[in-house]
C-alpha cells in the first residue's frame, strides 16, 4: 500500500496451530489472523505502530476480513490500512484511529509495563523493530475505511471455518467476542481480561453477557484477549480469569464488593479515573483485578 512501505512489518508472532497467529504489536496490542481455505480475519488492528497489512500479507495472500472487537484505542489503530473494517454499531463512532498524541502516550505506557520488567525506561533499549516516531503515524492523509456493522449472532465463513459473534458489552458498549467454532478458540478482546476495565454498560448487562460466554465453554478450548502481557504470547487466558470477572460482579450487584486501591499496570499513571466515582474503585479476586471506569 503506497506510503506504508517504510514502516517496519517485523511484528513478533506465533502460530498457535496450523491457520492461527497471534500477532504482536511490540507488548502494546495484540491481533490474531484466522486463515480458513477461502478467506482470512484479521481481529483487530492494533495502536497503529507499523506496517500491519504488510505482514498479514506476508502471512496469507486469502482476501482478508478485518473486524474489531470494540473501538478502542489500541484494537482500531490501523484500520485505515485497509479497505473495509467491521465493528459493532455501538463503538463505530469512536475515532479511527484516536490522535497521534494519545496513541504514543498510551504506547510508551503500555510498553512501560513490559519493557519497564527489566528495570530501565522501555526505550533505552532497541528490544523491538520499530521507531515510535517512524512507525507510529498520523494516518489522515488516508481515507477512513468502510464500516460495516458487527451484530450479535453472525457468522463469517472463512472456508471450512466459522466464526461467530457474540456481543458482549462492558468494557465498552459495543465490545464483542469471536468464537471460532471449527478451531475451538475464543478470542475476547478486552472482554476478558487480566486487569479488566468496565462500566460501559450496567454491571447486570455485562454479568449476563459473560455468563453467556462461559456457557458456550464447551465450545472452545481456550481464551484470548486482545492483550498478551499477562501471559505468554500466544498461551490462551488462564482458565480462572472469566470465573474471577464473573464472581467479582456477582459481589457488586449482590452488594459484598468491598473496593480497593487499583494497582498501577501501566508505567505511569493514566487518567482513567474520569467522572464523579469515589476511588478507590477497583475489585480484586485471585490474580484479576476490574476496574470501573467513572460514569
Ligand atoms: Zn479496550
Amino acid at each position: 500500500m503506497a506510503g506504508t512501505g517504510a514502516l517496519t512489518k517485523l511484528y513478533p508472532m506465533v502460530q498457535i496451530k496450523k491457520g492461527t497467529w497471534e500477532i504482536d504489536e511490540f507488548d502494546v496490542a495484540s491481533m490474531f489472523l484466522l486463515e480458513g481455505a477461502e478467506r482470512a480475519m484479521l481481529i483487530d488492528t492494533g495502536m497503529g505502530i507499523g506496517d500491519l497489512r504488510g505482514a498479514v500479507e506476508m502471512i496469507t495472500d486469502k482476501p482478508l476480513i478485518v473486524v474489531h472487537s470494540h473501538g478502542h484505542i489500541d484494537h482500531t489503530g490501523n484500520a485505515r490500512q485497509f479497505d473495509e473494517v467491521w465493528i459493532h454499531p455501538a463503538d463505530r463512532n469512536m475515532p479511527m484511529p484516536d490522535a497521534l498524541e494519545r496513541r504514543r502516550r498510551d504506547t510508551e505506557c503500555i510498553a512501560q509495563r513490559q519493557k519497564g520488567s527489566i528495570g530501565a525506561p522501555y526505550n533505552l533499549f532497541n528490544l523491538y523493530p520499530y521507531d515510535i516516531d517512524t512507525d507510529l503515524r498520523d494516518p489522515a492523509d488516508r481515507p477512513v475505511p468502510a464500516i460495516r456493522d458487527l451484530y450479535d449472532g453472525q457468522r463469517f465463513d472463512l472456508g471450512g471455518r466459522t466464526v461467530a459473534v457474540y456481543e458482549c458489552p462492558g468494557h465498552t458498549a459495543g465490545e464483542v467476542v469471536f468464537l471460532d467454532e471449527t478451531e475451538r478458540m475464543l478470542f475476547a478482546g478486552d472482554a476478558v481480561n487480566f486487569n479488566l476495565l468496565l462500566g460501559a454498560a450496567p454491571p447486570e448487562v455485562t454479568l449476563e453477557a459473560l455468563k453467556r460466554i462461559r456457557g458456550l465453554a464447551d465450545r472452545y478450548d481456550g481464551i484470548w484477549n486482545g492483550h498478551h502481557d499477562f501471559r505468554a504470547l500466544g498461551a490462551p487466558l488462564d482458565g480462572d480469569c472469566l470465573e474471577n470477572i464473573i464472581a467479582i460482579l456477582e459481589d457488586v450487584l449482590a452488594g459484598r464488593a468491598s473496593f480497593c486501591e487499583c494497582p498501577s499496570f501501566w508505567g505511569q499513571p493514566l487518567p482513567l479515573r474520569r467522572g464523579p466515582r469515589p476511588q478507590p474503585n477497583c475489585l480484586r479476586r485471585g490474580r484479576n483485578f476490574v476496574q470501573f471506569y467513572g460514569d
